[in-house]
């Protein structure tokens, strides 16, 4: 991309009504734009990323065996009336009502609307286990909605639903989106630590929230410190594989880790004093397994191997992909913007021409751009008429990993400048050598 013919509405000033860093940055980098309140357009930079985020979440899901639908936005208050939750879910919910009187609602989540897809086609036992999921915009008229895309009111979820025979088979369920949310959020450069959570009138131990570690979340988080060592890494893993998998949740959360709505003093003192720390969270995602609560009320039963109707046991399974975007930045920043992890980079790479006009420069500036774009790669060429400090400045801001700054001067030794945002470090190599350190 040129930065001449994009759309880069990148502000000077710091927003005023924007209180944690990561807020600030996507007003500042041009990514979203308010609406209204907790309502956001998601411009080219900021919808670039979340994008890739949501790409890493269908390849992660597709490794577990889950499979991709979706289901519509607005929907209607009868299924919410046979569950009962149209009534009990309270003022998050907005309610519509259409030109026939007819009661609707924007989806707050979807277990409802899922388990009737599920009952109007599943019969048997044989066509489980089942795991349908989606990445839909969600409402929920949030009392506070702040810091963002962190806080919305309109935000962008990934929702998945199991449907298995048994509690230990959904309990697999259970432990393999543990897995696949390990990966996705690592690949994301993210560390998000599964943490006890409140089960809420469901009850019952199996809920986990992930939750990245910074000072602007909302969450108190307490935890022992050895968890923090934990990698999911590359290690290979079979999905379908029960063993496995439970290995991976024993491992995962057999430390203290809690959130202040479970935290409980007497466990806590169990800890060594040395390994106990107390943090602030956010919450980027959340896992469930909460029996037939669904099935029972809305009737989605399969016959089992003895020919009787069973109600299925199922779990529900959420990821904060809007709210990412705010959490990564949260996580990975300094004083002059953004730092892009390179699983979620916008761009791959900056190229900054310090001479536009030139002869030399602009040809050295395109062979490099044409380089890095038949090597795959998404370089980002600022070929606009302006300052040098003024593009580092867009640089640093939108975060890029790499930046290859190109001048007469340096031309004439035959070297670019090579800049890792990460680390700040440059090195004047050879365009060439530039090219293959990126790539
Ligand atoms: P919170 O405790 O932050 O209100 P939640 O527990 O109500 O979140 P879940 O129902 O678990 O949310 O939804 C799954 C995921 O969706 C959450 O883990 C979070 O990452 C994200 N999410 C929930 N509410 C919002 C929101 N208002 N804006 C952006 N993301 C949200
Ligand atoms: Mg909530
Ligand atoms: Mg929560
Ligand atoms: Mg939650």
């Amino acid at each position: 991309m040129r930065l001449s013919r994009y759309f880069l509405p990148v502000l000077k000033e710091t927003p005023a009504e924007a209180q944690i860093v990561s807020h600030r940055y996507m007003l500042r980098a041009g990514m979203i734009k308010q609406a209204s309140a907790g309502i956001y357009s998601w411009l080219p930079l900021g919808f670039k990323v979340l994008r890739k985020i949501e790409d890493i979440i269908h390849e992660e899901q597709a490794r577990a065996g889950h499979i991709p639908i979706q289901m519509p936005t607005i929907q209607s208050a009868d299924l919410w009336r046979e569950s009962g939750r149209y009534d009990a879910y309270g003022q998050e919910m907005l309610r519509i009502t259409d030109r026939h009187d007819r009661d609707m609602l924007f989806t707050p989540t979807a277990e409802e609307l899922v388990t009737d897809i599920f009952r109007s086609y599943v019969r048997s036992y044989k066509d489980l286990p089942l795991t349908l999921y989606q990445i839909q915009w969600k409402f929920r008229d949030e009392i506070r909605p702040r810091f963002g895309v962190m806080r919305g009111r309109e935000f962008y979820m990934k929702d998945g639903y199991n449907f298995d025979l048994t509690k230990e088979d959904a309990l697999h369920a259970y432990n393999r989106h543990l897995v696949s949310y390990l990966r996705t959020y690592e690949r994301m450069g993210l560390q998000a630590i599964p943490m006890r959570a409140d089960g809420g009138p469901i009850g019952g131990d199996y809920t986990h929230e992930f939750l990245v570690l910074a000072d602007t979340g909302e969450s108190e988080v307490f935890y022992d410190s050895e968890i923090t060592d934990l990698k999911f890494g590359e290690r290979e893993i079979d999905f379908d594989n029960v063993d496995q998998c439970q290995a991976v949740l024993e491992e995962f959360t057999s430390r203290y880790a809690r959130t202040d709505e479970t935290h409980d003093e007497a466990v806590w003192a169990d800890v060594p004093a040395d390994r106990q720390r107390t943090a602030r969270g956010i919450e980027v995602g959340q896992i469930f397994y909460f029996g037939t609560k669904y099935s029972e009320a809305l009737n989605a039963v399969v016959q089992d191997q003895t020919g009787a109707q069973v109600p299925v046991h199922m779990g529900s399974h959420g990821i904060g992909v809007s709210r990412l975007l705010g959490a990564i930045i949260e996580a990975s920043h300094d004083d002059k913007g953004i730092i892009w992890p390179e699983g979620v980079t916008p761009f791959h790479c900056g190229i900054v021409n310090l001479k536009q006009g030139d002869d030399e420069a602009d040809a050295a500036c395109e062979a490099l751009y044409a380089t890095l774009t038949a090597l795959g790669l998404e370089p980002l060429y600022d070929d606009r008429n302006e300052r040098a400090g003024g593009k580092f400045a867009t640089m640093d801001l939108i975060g890029l990993p790499w930046r290859i700054t190109v001048g007469p001067r340096g031309l004439k030794n035959g070297v670019v400048e090579l800049t890792s945002r990460r680390t700040g470090e440059s090195e004047e190599l050879p365009p060439e050598q530039a090219v293959a350190r990126i790539a």
